[in-house]
Formats: structure tokens, sequence, C-alpha cells
């Protein structure tokens, strides 16, 4: 008690408590441990500590990665892009999908999941028996409410009901779609200097609204933070060409950067799970093959751009279609229907043009803006960066049956 009412004024009655119960009475208590103790050193010691504590715990499946940027110059060529210095961006946090996906699908949560998408209808009178309501009946009506309730969905799972079934699983084994919905937004932590996050979050979107949008549930996953580009960049720019990097080159390398970071999380693993499914013995007992599908993702404006690899505000400024900027006020008007409209698409001549790019980028020390990049680029507002989500989709096509 003496130590309790001497030094700080801070010691509660309960903290005095924990003390004696979870440390002095503790079985391993040893009082040897404490010779030569330090308080100092110790908490040095935690402060360079490698293995992650708190938030990203290796526990919950945090993993420490980095990646490569490749540093371009105009009027300097390389034989290819990958001659090319490249600068590491190391700390960047994130954690698997499909980790994320086994650990809610073995939760117990799970027993509120809706595995399998179906439609959902309202009766305006209630003689009408359910099994007699076909859809587009007057009595009936669709209702649009989770994302298990979706065209979406039901067309995912008409795909994955067509694959031909995995030899080694028994006939009670369930082929269901993990639906994903992924989230995320950079936020300004103080109201003036520059400490910043960019959390990415996903939710598994087999359970109801009610229940994912409910914060006591702990429903979102977080996933990864996206790194703000280092200063350091910079030194290591000056360093190699001897001159400091354009805004050109900084928009060029953020915009590599967020694709990296997706091509963290669309790892091997992932497109493994992708095409050939997840075996997981969910919380209800019944044993799924998973298809992880993401069928959402919300962000801003700013977001959607540097996740689509296209320019902010130009020409074709919206990340689905290729509207012009010029036909935008025409939206919702015959003339400019949804049908009218050309879907984006990452296809191989896309993915052609921006091949091209790059290589007249590398290989040849083309400007970022110059006449010949802009030429075969602004036509379609794309940026000389590569999609990663469709990178990591050719590498799963290639990577063939590996199991
Ligand atoms: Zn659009």
């Amino acid at each position: 008690m003496k130590w309790q009412y001497s030094g700080g004024g801070q010691k509660s009655e309960g903290e005095l408590q924990r003390l004696v119960e979870t440390v002095i009475q503790a079985d391993d208590f040893d009082k040897s441990h404490f010779t030569d103790y330090s308080v100092k050193r110790e908490l040095k010691a935690l402060d360079e500590h490698n293995t992650p504590v708190g938030i990203f715990s290796v526990k919950d499946g945090w993993k420490s990665g980095s990646v490569k940027i490749r540093l371009p110059k105009e009027d300097t060529m390389y034989a290819s892009e990958s001659h090319a210095p490249e600068f590491e961006v190391h700390g960047i946090w994130y954690r698997s999908l499909i980790s994320i996906i086994k650990s809610a699908d073995e939760d117990t949560t799970q027993k509120h999941f809706h595995n399998i998408p179906f439609k959902l209808f309202r009766r305006a009178s209630s003689d009408t028996e359910l099994e007699d309501l076909p859809s587009g009946d007057s009595d009936s009506e669709r209702v649009w409410a989770d994302l298990y309730t979706s065209d979406a969905l039901l067309e995912e799972q008409e795909k994955i009901d067509a694959l031909p079934r995995n030899p080694e699983d028994d006939e009670t084994v369930e082929y269901v779609i993990a639906p994903i919905m992924g989230y995320s937004d950079s936020t300004h932590l103080t109201s003036f200097g520059t400490a910043y996050l960019w959390p990415f979050y996903t939710w598994i979107g087999a359970l109801s609204k009610y229940m994912r949008a409910k914060p006591s549930n702990f429903a979102a996953h977080h996933t990864a933070y996206i790194p703000k580009l280092p200063q350091l960049i910079q030194d290591f720019y000056h360093k190699t060409y001897g001159t400091a990097a354009t805004l050109n080159i900084m928009r060029f390398c953020r915009s590599e950067l967020m694709q990296k970071v997706w091509d963290l999380l669309l790892d091997t693993e992932f497109m493994h799970a992708f095409k050939h499914g997840i075996l997981v013995t969910c919380a209800d007992g019944i044993r799924r093959r998973l298809f992880p599908r993401f069928l959402t993702y919300s962000a801003d404006y700013p977001e959607r751009v540097a996740l689509t690899c296209i320019r902010f505000l130009g020409r074709c400024p919206c990340p689905t279609c290729l509207v012009e900027k010029k036909n935008i006020a025409l939206m919702g008007s015959k003339r400019n229907s949804a049908g009218s409209r050309k879907s984006r698409v990452d296809d191989e001549s896309t993915q052609g043009l921006i091949a091209r790019a790059r290589s007249w980028i590398f290989e040849r020390g083309y400007r970022l803006t110059s006449k010949m990049v802009e030429r075969i680029l602004k036509p379609l507002s794309l940026l000389p960066t590569r999609f990663m989500g469709s990178q990591a989709c050719r590498g799963s096509c290639s990577q063939g049956d590996v199991q």
C-alpha cells in the first residue's frame, strides 16, 4: 500500500489489484527476472522489436511487405523496362484476403451468412402462396435489399455452378461464392499537419447489411494500409539521375504504388482460390468450396480514378464507362441511355496501348506527357500504368492447374 500512495497519483485501486493478481501472483513470476532491469532499455527494445504487435499482429494475418517501382527519365533509354532503376517502398501492412475469408467463414457469425444467392419478393396480398409467385406477377414485387439478392451475385453463382467439380470433393461439398465488398478512403488524421492514413477494408457480402453495418459486430476487416510515396524517392531519384523527379514522374510513381499494393493483395494464393476455390469447413459444419469475388468497391472519385489507372477528370472521366466529359450533361436522357454507353474494359487492346506507351517511356526515353504517348493514351484517358487486377488474372491463367 505504501507503493500505491507514494510516487505518482495515477495508480487506481483496480490497477493495483491487477498488478497483484496478474503479475506478482502469476505462476511464472520470478524475482530473478528483474536483476539488472531497466525500464528505459526495455521500452527501447519494444520500439525496435520487428515482430508486429497490437493491431498489426501476425496472429491476425498481418504481413509487412514492400514493392518496387521502376523510375523512368526522359531521354534515358534502357534495353527494357526491367533494366530501369527501381525504388523500393517498405513497410506496407496488409492481410491475406484468403485468410480473411477463411477466418470469416470459420467464425460463429458465419451462421448468419447467406451463402446461396436468391431473388427476394414481397407479396401485396397475404393470400398468395409463396410458391405461386412467378417473377413479374403483378402481385409480387422484387425486393433489392442485399448483395445476396442481387442479379450480379446470382449471375456469378451460375458461372460457379457451371464449373466442373473438383474430383477430390465429395458430393456434399457446396460450391459457393465468397462475395467481397471493398472500401477505401484516405483520411487526414489531424486538421493541421500531414499525419495521414489510407486504410482499405473488406466486408463479406454474404452477411446481411443489418449485421454488417452494426459497428459492434466488427464485420469490417482491415485489409491493408496504402502508404504515401516516401520523400526518400526524391533523394533516390536525384542520386540516380542527378536531377529531381518532375511532378509527372511523381504522379506516375504514386499511380504505380497503388497498383503494386493491389498486386500484393491479389497474390498467387488469392488468384489460385479465384480459379479453383478454397475448401473450408464453415462454422455451421458444412464443407464449402469458396470462390472469392469482388462484387462491390466503394471509394470516392479520386480513389476510383487511381484504382482504375485513368486520368482525373480527363476526356473520358468515368472509371466504368467511356462517356465523354462533354456528354455527361446528357446523362439520363434517351440519347445517352445506359445501353448506348460503351463500358470501360481492361481488354487486350487497352493493355496493348499501355504496354506500347511504357516501352516508349522506358526504352526510347519519351516524356510521360510527350506527343506520341499522349496520342495513344489520351483518347481513353488512360495512364501509362498497368491495372494490376488484370495482371493477376493473367498470372493465374498461366499458372495452369497448380494445386
Ligand atoms: Zn460511366
